[in-house]
């Protein structure tokens, strides 16, 4: 009889596939997902021994690259400490120094810091910290939220509530949701002459439902894994402005945004206004292990905390040391570097590089900010065909629905760059061939 680990040891890729599950992928995956061995600064080597550029920083992760001996370091001499303990009645001094960090580079209210496990749950707490406030407040009616159309907060049920109805698909779960306000998507140019329309829906939204309303939730200027759209901070200021006025709070999404990406440390700073509760995650670690946080006031935490009332969450892994010192090791890399104007550099050149790419039949729009290049098409993309030539001509990228885009580690080269620009710019071609 051949036992599960006989089958592994006979072909480990082919049990992987009968047995192991990918995210947004049908057991077994259509298609199949390809072997990395090792990663290296900006490339992933295959099993076969192919070397990738990695245009992707596993998603929004990895700002400095694979393998970073300062990174390695960090994590090897907290290992020498402990690896974890439980958070509950205990703390840690990585714990302490890491929200030291996030305290001082996030905006100015923000001082409470929430360790989570992943990004998610950092928008569930999130969430949760907005209704515990109100209910604390005595409005106990204040439990919905108000987003906009095209966002991605994360998978988890709370969180699945405030995705995009459509993109995320909520009519499997319509049942199972939470019901929450949707706004349009906000079509804000990143700059330009403000008008009024842009928020008339969002206005009118908080303005008859502010009674029910606990928070708004957005991810600021970049709308990433709901549709890589890209909004101007007046919209930002409008609706911090149009929260006040109908005392609602405000929650930023800054998984995708934070640490340098869109080209400012966080995209609240391209507004110069304040949330009362932020998340930040994903590239928090430099992409090397799960972590997220919660941040919000001391005027929120003081009034969920009334007469000593604890918070309700508290996960397992909470402020796990080892992540918690790669995450300091990590934002401390990122502040010594040039990332402001390297991010800068990156973004010159997806600008020029894909620029060619506009107006091409069955090309909807072509769009860069800070180290994110993105072209966007008018029909879904065929990843049967797209996905494997992308790793033959040797760059990570992963399209999705009508989206072929990078968001390359920041060490990338302008080389690595370019090669990323070209090979896009190829396929971009070939897809607008076989629309005509
Ligand atoms: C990725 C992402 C999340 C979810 O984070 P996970 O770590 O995957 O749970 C939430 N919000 C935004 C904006 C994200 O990009």
């Amino acid at each position: 009889m051949t036992t599960p680990l006989d089958s592994f040891q006979q072909d480990w890729k082919a049990f992987e596939q009968a047995h192991v599950w990918h995210p947004y992928a049908a057991m077994p995956a259509v298609i199949p997902p390809f072997a990395i061995s090792s990663a290296s600064g900006v490339r992933l080597k295959l099993e076969d021994g192919r070397e990738l550029i990695d245009g992707m920083s596993s998603w929004w992760a990895a700002i400095h690259g694979y393998n970073q001996p300062v990174l390695n370091a960090a994590i090897q001499s907290q290992l020498g400490q402990m690896s974890h303990v439980m958070f509950g009645g205990l703390t840690h001094r990585p714990a302490a120094e890491l929200a030291a960090l996030l305290v001082q580079l996030t905006p100015a209210p923000l001082d409470q810091v929430f360790f989570a496990d992943s990004g998610s749950v950092a928008v569930e707490v999130a969430i949760k910290m907005a209704l515990q406030y109100w209910h604390a407040k005595g409005h106990t009616n204040k439990e919905r939220l108000l987003t906009v159309r095209g966002g991605y907060h994360g998978d988890t049920f709370g969180a699945m509530a405030v995705c995009d109805p459509v993109t995320g698909m909520h009519h499997i779960f319509s049942h199972a949701l939470p019901k929450h306000y949707f706004a349009p998507a906000p079509h804000c140019p990143l700059s330009g002459e403000w008008d009024d329309a842009y928020i008339a829906e969002f206005r009118a939204l908080l303005q008859a439902h502010h009674h029910q309303i606990a928070a708004v939730i957005l991810e600021p200027i970049v709308q990433g894994a709901g549709g890589m759209r890209f909004y101007g901070p007046e919209y930002l200021q409008q609706v911090r402005t149009l929260c006040d006025e109908y005392g609602v709070l405000l929650i930023f999404d800054e998984i995708a945004t934070g640490f340098g990406r869109t080209g400012r440390l966080f995209a609240a700073d391209h507004t110069g206004i304040s949330p009362d509760i932020m998340c930040v995650g994903k590239a928090l670690t430099g992409g090397y292990m799960t972590l997220a946080a919660t941040l919000t006031s001391r005027e929120i935490s003081a009034q969920i905390s009334q007469n000593g009332n604890p918070f309700m969450h508290g996960p397992t892994f909470m402020a796990n040391p080892l992540a918690c010192a790669v995450a300091i090791a990590s934002i401390k890399l990122l502040l010594e570097s040039p990332w402001h104007s390297r991010v800068a550099e990156i973004e010159t050149q997806f600008r020029q590089g894909l620029e060619g790419c506009r107006g091409l039949p069955g090309v909807r729009d072509v769009r860069t900010l800070g180290a994110i290049g993105v072209i966007e098409f008018d029909n879904p993309l065929d990843m049967g065909w797209i996905q494997p030539l992308l790793v033959e001509k040797g760059i990570w990228l992963r399209p999705f629905g009508r989206l072929l885009y990078a968001m390359p580690p920041f060490i990338i080269s302008d080389k690595e760059l370019n090669k990323i620009i070209t090979v896009m710019a190829e396929v971009t071609h070939l897809i607008s061939h076989n629309h005509e």
